[in-house]
């Protein structure tokens, strides 16, 4: 007896139709052979393509439809062609978090949630801020809709000093707050400093927080114009003399695009030592981390949504194929071996980045697979729609019940 049949499945990279047997969380058989026993529910792929489930390594997630509250000055200053004014656009995003209160923050939080459910994004990891400003306030409202959601969208959440360490005093002791209040994440924005003194202190305290709690590390480094920045350089270093390889993540990177062909391979390979994946959201920014040239070199990279109609961006529905559509247009990979690696990159790359067990759909994996409504890689970027069944933890989620 299984919980779950899939009949009629196409598996990427493997002809034929398969049959998927679900028991207990766990993907218990694919076969071409037909599937003896019964089973609780039986879906019928009807030759649909079924993959693992989508993740996302980067999301701003107490900021998720703040865009209505803010003016479009930050968007202006973050969007500029050089990114020369990255560093403006967060002050004047930060604005917004005078007025941060959970009654609208959780709704929000809820209904972006609801979203990644219907799209089969089921492993977030999700940034809140903590600083003067937002203080504990939008990392409680993620720990709260976290619960909520346990079982259906896996939520980790990030305490993330948005506003800097080092030039706002009293951050340190909330980020530890945060941690005591179960933050998942240790998180950090090094370049953010004004100094490169204060970005390794930045780094430093992170890092001996991250170590004390036993947590991950993602940092958002070098998110501005300017080849000079060097705090992704600086956490590899520091995760390699903590002996922390495969535990801390870069987000951003966008300086990167700026670098020097030398440098760009000296990093790359630090970075492959380190075991330091790069999450590159070249959607929300005009310049962006050199995802191919990372792929060519053998590094881990994957794809993230970054916000959901925040003073950074204004679009946005938790939907990885949206985000890998964009990305095929701005990363130029549009052949078919491209379009592959593009869906890896929302999908088995990804999960490997936050360290997630078990994920690559074959027996004995964790079941947490979509249906999709297209019958290959191709047709599910082109339309981008949402699957028609997604399987979480071996259930089958019915968004209908779902609050948000
Ligand atoms: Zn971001």
């Amino acid at each position: 007896m299984y919980d779950i049949l899939i009949k009629n499945a196409q598996l990427r990279r493997k002809a034929g139709l398969w049959n998927i047997a679900i028991e207990k969380g766990i993907v218990q058989k694919i076969t071409k052979k037909p599937v003896r026993g019964k089973a609780g529910k039986v879906i019928d792929a009807g030759g649909n393509l079924v993959t693992e489930s989508f993740v996302n390594t980067h999301l701003h997630l107490c900021k998720v439809y703040t865009l209505e509250m803010m003016d479009s000055l930050a968007l202006r200053a973050y969007h500029g062609a050089d990114m020369g004014g990255a560093m403006t656009a967060i002050e004047l995003a930060a604005r917004v978090k005078a007025n941060y209160n959970e009654k609208w923050i959780l709704p929000n939080v809820r209904k972006a949630l609801k979203l990644a459910a219907i799209n089969g994004n089921l492993h977030i990891r999700a940034f809140a801020d903590v600083d003067s400003k937002a203080k504990l306030i939008g990392l409680k409202a993620l720990l709260k809709a976290r619960n909520e959601f346990k079982g259906i969208v896996d939520v980790q959440v990030v305490a993330f000093p948005q506003d800097g360490v080092v030039r706002e005093p009293g951050t340190v002791d909330l980020m530890k707050e945060a941690m005591d209040l179960g933050a998942d994440v240790v998180g950090g924005i090094p370049w953010i400093e004004f100094t490169e003194k204060d970005e390794q202190t930045h780094i430093d305290e992170m890092m001996k927080l991250a170590v004390g709690y036993n947590k991950d590390i993602s940092m958002l480094v070098d998110d501005a114009g300017d080849a000079t920045l060097k705090t992704l350089e600086m956490l590899a270093v520091r995760t390699l003399e903590e002996g922390r390889v495969g535990r801390s993540l870069a987000h951003h990177a966008r300086a990167m695009c700026l670098y020097p062909t030398p440098y760009f391979k000296k990093i790359a390979a630090l970075l492959r030592q380190a075991g330091m994946g790069v999450v590159s959201d070249p959607h929300t920014g005009p310049l962006h981390a050199r995802v191919k040239e990372l792929l060519e070199e053998g590094n881990l990279v994957c794809l993230g949504q970054d916000d959901i109609s925040d003073a950074y961006y204004p679009y946005g529905q938790n939907n990885m194929l949206e985000v890998a559509f964009l990305a095929s247009h701005l990363l130029w990979m549009t052949t078919y071996p491209e379009m592959e690696t593009l869906y890896d990159l929302v999908t088995v790359n990804p999960a490997k980045c936050i360290n997630l067990p078990k994920f690559e759909l074959k027996e004995k994996a964790n079941a947490n697979l979509v249906v999709l409504d297209a019958k290959s890689v191709c047709e599910a970027f082109r339309y981008h729609k949402a699957p028609l069944h997604v399987i979480s933890h071996g259930k089958l989620i019915k968004a209908a019940d779902l609050r948000g």
